[in-house]
Order: C-alpha cells, then structure tokens, then sequence
C-alpha cells in the first residue's frame, strides 16, 4: 500500500517500514545548519577545507565512540520531553572534554568531536521522535523500543514497522533480510525480556499484573490501575 493523498495531505502508510541510515550521513543538514564552516567541502581538487577534513577524521577513527555518547544519552533522558536542544549541547560539550582527557595526544580534536556529538544527537533524538509516531504504547517502554531500533538499525533489509502492548507485553512488528533474521530475533528477545521487567508507564521497575487486565506495572501504577478498575463498582 502506498501513502494515500486525503484532502491535499500526505497520509503514509502505518505498514511501511521505517529505516534510519547510518547518523553520519543524515546529521549532515544540522552540520550545515549549525556550523557552515566545518560543512563546507571543498570545491575543486585543489583546494583545501581543513575543518571539514578534521570533521570527517574525527567520524572515520572515532565512530563507534559518537554513537556509543549518543545512546549513553538517550539512556539518561528517555523521556522526550528531557531532550531539549540545552541538554544536548550540554551533553555534546561534555563528551568533547571526556574525549580530551582520554586523547590527550588529540586535544585539538575534541572541538570536532563535540560538534559531532552535537549534530549526531540531534539527528537522533529527531528521527525517534519519528519513530514514537509508531508506537502504541505508554512511555515508560519507548527506550526498549529505540534500543531494539538501535540493535536492528543497519541490519540487511531492516526496517521498523511498529510497537505496541498486548496482553501486558511488549509485541514488535518489523521487517528484515533472511540474513539479518537471526540478529533480529534475539534484539526482539531482548527487548520483550526487558520491557516484562519495566513499568509500561513511568519506565521503573515492574512486573507483570493480572486481574482482569494485564499490564506490567510498578506497585505505584498497578494501584491507581487498580483504583480507576474498582470505580464502577465503588456506588453499588
Ligand atoms: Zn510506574
């Protein structure tokens, strides 16, 4: 099915699958937004951009350690409403001075570093609030989801199609290669296993609660739960 054009607006299709490409290519238009001079490519053969050569040294020996700050913070701000543009750059200057004192022989680099920090977050903490338009769940599991997303996120033929609750657990629709289904599996695994754990409203701890519902709750929500349950019964 494709997207469907109603009233002179584009309503995509829910079963499409949402990819993400890899950050360092998709955090180019915050790069040029944010900091022109570093972005700007050369224009002939000849001609030199040292930023941009730094920037783009900084990506090719340092990747993994970006990507590792960027998840470090989304684990500390699950809620969205946590990731504001302060607490980003806040969160971008402080991996610049980590990455100084762990490089000490780099200590130019850090500046570049922290400016990759910066655009790469900001490109994720977007396209999870894209994502969340995809998941029909409460709160307290949507870093469950993004770090099954995350998991996943490269993987042949992977795409994300939707999270939702049912029957108290966490249940995941996503498409992918027969070569990426093993990989897959488990990252689902991982997440239904860690959301069994995690209250689906406010992401501590919880279990499993059955009455004639099912949800996993903390003790905190299963009560309320519990109450706005007996309030039909509560006059008779
Ligand atoms: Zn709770």
């Amino acid at each position: 099915m494709r997207d469907r054009i109603v009233g002179g607006r584009v309503v995509p299709d829910r079963r499409k699958a949402y990819r993400m490409e890899p950050i360092h290519a998709i955090a180019e238009p915050f790069l040029k937004e944010l900091y022109p001079r570093v972005a700007r490519r050369p224009s002939t053969d000849d001609e030199i951009q040292p930023w941009r050569t730094c920037y783009d040294e900084i990506w090719r020996d340092h990747s993994d350690e970006i990507v590792a700050d960027i998840h470090a913070f989304a684990d500390v701000h699950p809620v969205d409403e946590q990731r504001s543009d302060g607490a980003i750059k806040h969160w971008a200057s402080g991996c610049g001075e980590q990455f100084g004192n762990h490089h000490t022989d780099m200590l130019g680099d850090r500046f570049y570093y922290c400016i990759a920090v910066h655009v790469s977050l900001l490109t994720y903490v977007k396209h999870m609030r894209e994502l969340r338009a995809r998941m029909h769940c409460e709160h307290g599991w949507h870093r469950v989801i993004e770090r099954f997303h995350d998991a996943c996120s490269g993987q042949p033929g992977f795409g994300f199609i939707s999270a939702s609750e049912k029957w108290g657990g966490l249940n995941l629709v996503y498409r992918c290669d027969p070569a990426a289904q093993e990989h897959c599996r488990e990252a689902e695994r991982v997440a239904i296993e860690r959301a069994s754990h995690i209250c689906e409203k406010c992401g501590l701890a919880g279990g499993l609660r059955r009455s004639a519902w099912r949800k996993t709750l903390c003790d905190r929500h299963w009560l309320e739960r519990s109450k706005e349950g007996s309030l039909p019964d509560e006059g008779v």
